[in-house]
């Protein structure tokens, strides 16, 4: 038959990002306002650091760490009054960190694979290290969201990031619990997936109609009320899951378009870590024997004496996500460690990212930021 033997088309070459820059941040600054820092890792890892300058030299510092596959975009957007702006209309300098985790980098999808681990040892320390040579002695604050704010119990723990003037933690800190259905599901379709999948992607336009991935974007719109591919697989599913990342309603619209940019696919090969410290239920080192991480302490809940600031530890009663973690830390933390300062607050109608990327998240969130940041001040 005419056109059966025709050569079929070439399927395009899958893009992969081998540059070492980090991809333009979203945002709507002034251009001349946001300094992007070529900034790298305690081991060498090109990653991102971005100050923003507002021009006034004594403001003191906040460094804002996203979560996983997200990126410093996730304090930035410019559909919503974000925490950038908070921050900055509260007399605050704000410091973006795009840790080796972030979609903005290539790591999760090419390169050299990682764990938690070196986010806690080489990321962090190595941007709370760089501030400081920047800042001098003005006070330097963090505020941290899911598995950035995991790493940064673990560089906290260890000792890394001593001195902090506070620190805000949203969602989960040392004491990393998976909301039921979300631990099921890690431990049955993790390692099914471990073995087809090297990631999750969840921008379905660019794995295409037919891939090994469609059976995932099928059983992530199962029951879905939202037609959106990208929002099925992180509001139905959470990358394959189970749970839900944020809740649908507190999301504009831009921001449930823009799903795909603020959110990259996930690694399945950082699971192993992940499902680790979801046993323990608390922060945990991966590396068991290599001493290069001996810095790291084995369990961060047990070194949690090393704690040196006061922590806020913030939670959306509706985080399908990491459930009551936050609520387990602060029971766990007033009795085991009776001398630090750590206090609770619950989001009444909040999940997860929404705390940050939620249409009404300066009202309902960040106003409690800022009270925690200027109290600190005042000491
Ligand atoms: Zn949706």
């Amino acid at each position: 038959m005419f056109g059966k033997n025709k050569a079929k088309p070439r399927p395009a070459l899958r893009r992969v990002r081998t540059t070492a820059a980090p991809r333009p941040l979203r945002h709507r600054l002034p251009a001349a306002a946001v300094e992007e820092i070529p900034f790298h890792a305690g081991d060498g890892l090109r990653i991102g650091l971005t100050r923003i300058d507002t021009g006034q030299p004594d403001r003191p510092a906040v460094l804002l760490l996203h979560g996983h596959t997200a990126s410093a975009d996730m304090f930035l957007a410019p559909e919503i009054r974000n925490l950038v702006d908070v921050l900055l209309d509260n007399g605050y300098e704000p410091w973006l960190l795009d840790w080796r985790g972030s979609c903005r980098l290539p790591y999760n999808e090419t390169g050299k694979r990682y764990t938690y681990d070196d986010v806690a040892l080489h990321d962090i320390p190595a941007a709370v290290a760089h501030i400081r040579g920047r800042i001098g002695d003005r006070p330097l604050f963090a505020v941290a969201h899911c598995i950035g704010s995991i790493a940064l119990s673990m560089s906290m723990a260890a000792g890394l990031v001593p001195d902090l003037a506070g620190v805000v933690s949203q969602g989960v800190f040392l004491t990393p619990k998976l909301a039921g259905r979300m631990a099921l599901r890690m431990s049955l379709a993790g390692e099914l997936m471990k073995s087809r999948f090297d990631h999750i992607p969840i921008d379905f336009r660019k794995v295409g109609l037919r891939s090994k991935y469609t059976p995932l974007f099928a059983l992530a719109s199962r029951g879905a009320s939202c037609p959106d591919p990208t929002c099925q697989i992180l509001h139905n599913s959470a990358w394959g899951m189970g749970v839900s990342l944020f809740v649908h309603e507190n999301l504009t619209d831009t921001t449930h378009d823009h799903l795909a940019d603020l959110l990259g696919p996930a690694p399945m090969w950082i699971m192993p870590h992940l499902r680790r410290m979801a046993l323990a239920h608390t922060a945990v080192r991966w590396h068991d024997t290599d001493h290069r991480y001996r810095a790291l302490p084995v369990n961060a809940l047990d070194a949690a004496d090393r704690i040196d600031t006061r922590v806020l530890l913030m939670a959306g009663t509706e985080n399908g996500l990491w459930g009551d973690s936050q609520k387990t830390c602060h029971q766990l933390l007033t009795r085991r460690h009776p001398h630090l300062d750590v206090s609770y607050l619950e989001i009444p109608g909040y999940g997860h990212l929404d705390t940050f990327l939620g249409r009404g998240a300066a009202l309902d969130v960040f106003g409690h930021i800022i009270d925690f940041l200027d109290k600190q001040d005042v000491g």
